[in-house]
């Protein structure tokens, strides 16, 4: 049965996974959807284990595993992840992306570090402002060097970077993360295969040294970002509680002043979890992100700004069209106002045309879920639209607007 959803915006985070092909971004997709898909859904037991023996199912049929949006929940927050192309011909589809995200996870790959097609991303969300966080993955890797890693992001991609974490050993040796905010070490001892299944210890003698050295660091780059901690900071010194500091490292990472820095191994299953974690602390929710402006349809001088409450008009943007196996046609459509309800008649804005709303999907990793009215913020797959192409508006009859004005230059394709 077809169920309507109305989220509480501020547990909602429209999410992409942004790297250089082959760092790793596949696998730690895979990775969350494992792990959200053993966790819970707000006042309902998620069936867990299907999960991972349909990720296997798909592996041995080499199927991608995401659409372009892919709907899981982590402790009680809803995580919408946004399939972001790496490829460098399909820019324009990149920055099409960029913009119905709210923020991103870049990955580097912990050998290679930054590489061209991250400088390129990375230059395309900065146009769009997007909040990021970095996840260092690899680190299991022959080579791998975390610390080099971040001194590429300053170097090439002039970020101010926030280390979160340390890595506890290296290559076949690394084992788990100092969390310089909670100032404890979390290990993974054994594979893991479900669950949280990392211990919280004391972090070891030979990194305390390390670990209180780059605690320092951590609390004066936030100090210089945020002058509620500069303030006390100077006054107390380190005086903060997690909660106190992970307000700090939100408010920092959304104005986009700062990119936190985590690390692991999403092929060992090492470090995703709190990377999830702090995709839930620190990315924006669709609050968190100005009012949209578009224009009126009938006067592009004209300026309309839409809010993201279920209470505005409708109004949305079709920003891919996907062929489902079993489904035909989808639309992806991220709701930036009011409601989008199945069976209602709704506008194209830029080419005037009338359009039906047939079903409407939540994509999930293992299945997908029929929806009949989805609220602002949230990102569906679309069925029935006729006349609808991507960066098309769509809008309430009544109060038209026009959410995409750039044209994009069409990709080029590289004749060999
Ligand atoms: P993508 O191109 O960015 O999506 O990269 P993939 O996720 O497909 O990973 C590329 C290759 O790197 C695959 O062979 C993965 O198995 C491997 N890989 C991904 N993450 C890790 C990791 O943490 N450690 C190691 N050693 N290999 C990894």
């Amino acid at each position: 049965m077809a169920v309507d959803i109305t989220t509480d915006l501020n547990v909602v985070r429209n999410i992409g996974i942004m790297a250089h092909i082959d760092a790793g971004k596949t696998t730690t997709t895979e990775r969350i959807l494992f792990y959200t898909g053993i966790t819970y859904k707000i006042g309902e037991v998620h069936e867990g284990a299907a999960t991972m023996d349909w990720m296997e199912q798909e592996q041995e049929r080499g199927i991608t595993i995401t659409s372009a949006a892919t709907t899981c929940w982590w402790k009680k927050h809803q995580i919408n992840i946004i399939d972001t192309p790496g490829h460098v011909d399909f820019t324009a589809e990149v920055e099409r992306s960029l913009r119905v995200l709210d923020g991103a996870v870049a990955v580097f790959d912990g050998v290679a570090g930054v590489e061209p097609q991250t400088m390129t991303v990375w230059r395309q969300a900065n146009k769009y402002s997007v909040p990021r966080m970095c996840f260092v993955n690899k680190l299991d890797r022959t080579g791998a060097d975390f610390f080099r890693c971040v001194d590429m992001m300053v170097e090439r991609l002039n970020s101010t970077t926030l280390v979160l974490q340390l890595p506890i050993g290296a290559e076949s040796d690394f084992i788990g993360v100092v969390d310089l905010v909670e100032m404890k070490a979390k290990v993974w001892r054994g594979e893991t295969q479900m669950g949280e299944d990392y211990e919280v210890e004391e972090i070891p003698a030979d990194l305390q040294e390390q670990a209180a050295e780059y605690r320092e660091k951590l609390v004066e780059t936030l100090a210089e970002a945020d002058d509620e901690i500069m303030e006390v900071y100077l006054e107390e010194g380190d005086v903060f509680d997690v909660a106190t500091l992970k307000a700090a490292i939100r408010r920092a990472t959304l104005a986009d002043k700062l990119n936190p820095v985590l690390c692991g191994t999403a092929f060992k299953n090492k470090g995703v979890q709190p990377l999830l974690d702090a995709v839930v602390d620190y990315l924006p929710s669709p609050l968190d992100i100005d009012a949209i402006v578009g224009h009126d349809p009938r006067d592009e001088e004209k300026e309309i700004k839409r809010q993201p409450s279920d209470n505005e008009p409708f109004s949305g943007l079709a920003y891919k069209i996907a062929t489902d196996p079993h489904l035909g046609k989808l639309i992806y459509v991220r709701v930036y106002s009011g409601k989008l309800e199945a069976g209602s008649t709704v506008v194209n804005s830029v080419n005037g045309r009338k359009e039906r709303i047939g079903k409407v999907y939540q994509m999930h990793a293992n299945k997908r879920e029929e929806i009949a009215s989805v609220g602002a913020g949230q990102i569906v797959a679309v069925m029935g639209l006729k006349d609808t192409k991507t960066g098309h508006t769509l809008s309430d009859p009544n109060n038209q607007v026009v959410l995409e004005s750039m044209t994009f230059p069409a990709p080029v394709i590289e004749v060999a």
